[in-house]
């Protein structure tokens, strides 16, 4: 293999329960909200298992066109032009559907055949099916509905997927994730893990979304380029959190006392 390794630092069963899913040829969503590390485990795997991976970050505007492909104008022709899943599917990728409950509610209906026994892609425009490739794996994840504004995954499509949750990382493991992303001491490092339990155990606080490693990441990357610390920690992790100045300033005063 010739690149190196994404930094991946393992959590629990995860690296386990992707390679049997792999194995059986079975859909896998990851659960969590974002942050969490769901993309850098599926980065991580797709290196680990020598596969090519492609990411599509679903959206309300998602389609299933954009997913498997339309007839576009070359000149005088009018031509095929494959969508990702559909070359996934061919070539025998992973892909990778970021926030899939977002997508429109054809996505869905798109990967059923993919996601059975039968594991084929029909595409209506072509008329035609096809049998996915050995190799090809479709991964997804979802925010669950604890998070306001989230849309839900329906029962029939969740029972399609083997699903494993993920959550941030215990202590000692994000203060490690924190010091390899940015090179930080220990000691800041473990202060910044130190803030963002603090925060999410703020649940009084009404926040949509707490503070996620991305952000103590984004904070410890600040610091080590020189940023002063607390300016570092307000911008990256009070500030994106919420609007509400007096939440902002509650916040700030809470992160200036332990960094
Ligand atoms: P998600 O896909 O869940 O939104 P990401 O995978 O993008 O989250 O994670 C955000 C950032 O947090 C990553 O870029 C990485 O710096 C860090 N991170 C989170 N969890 C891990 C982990 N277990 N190992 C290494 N880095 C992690």
């Amino acid at each position: 293999m010739s690149s190196t390794a994404p930094y991946y630092h393992s959590v629990g069963k995860e690296i386990e329960v992707f390679e049997h899913a792999c194995r059986n040829k079975i859909a896998l969503l990851l659960k969590g909200p974002t942050g969490s590390g769901k993309s850098r485990f599926i980065e991580y795997m797709a290196h680990k298992l020598d596969k090519k991976l492609l990411t599509i970050s679903c959206h309300e505007e998602t389609s299933s066109t954009d997913l498997i492909g339309r007839f576009i104008i070359k000149g005088a022709e009018t031509v095929w032009l494959d969508g990702p899943l559909t070359t996934a599917v061919k070539e025998g990728y992973i892909i990778y559907l970021d926030e899939i409950a977002e997508a429109r509610p054809d996505v869905i209906v798109a990967i059923h055949s993919l996601t059975d026994h039968r594991r084929e892609l029909f595409i209506d425009k072509l008329g035609q099916t096809f049998k996915a490739h050995e190799d090809f794996m479709l991964v997804s994840s979802f925010n669950p509905g604890y998070q306001r504004g989230f849309k839900e995954l329906k029962p029939s499509t969740r029972q399609r997927f083997v699903a494993m949750s993920f959550n941030y990382p215990d202590a000692k493991i994000e203060a490690e994730i924190l010091m390899n992303e940015s090179q930080i001491p220990e000691d800041i490092a473990k202060k910044l893990v130190a803030i963002g339990s603090k925060i999410r155990n703020l649940t009084e606080l009404g926040l949509t979304e707490t503070v996620s490693t991305r952000l103590l990441v984004d904070a410890a990357k600040l610091i080590h380029t020189g940023l002063p610390k607390r300016l570092s920690v307000r911008v990256a992790i009070v500030e994106p959190l919420t609007d509400d100045l007096q939440v902002t300033e509650a916040l700030n005063d809470l992160c200036n006392l332990m960094i």
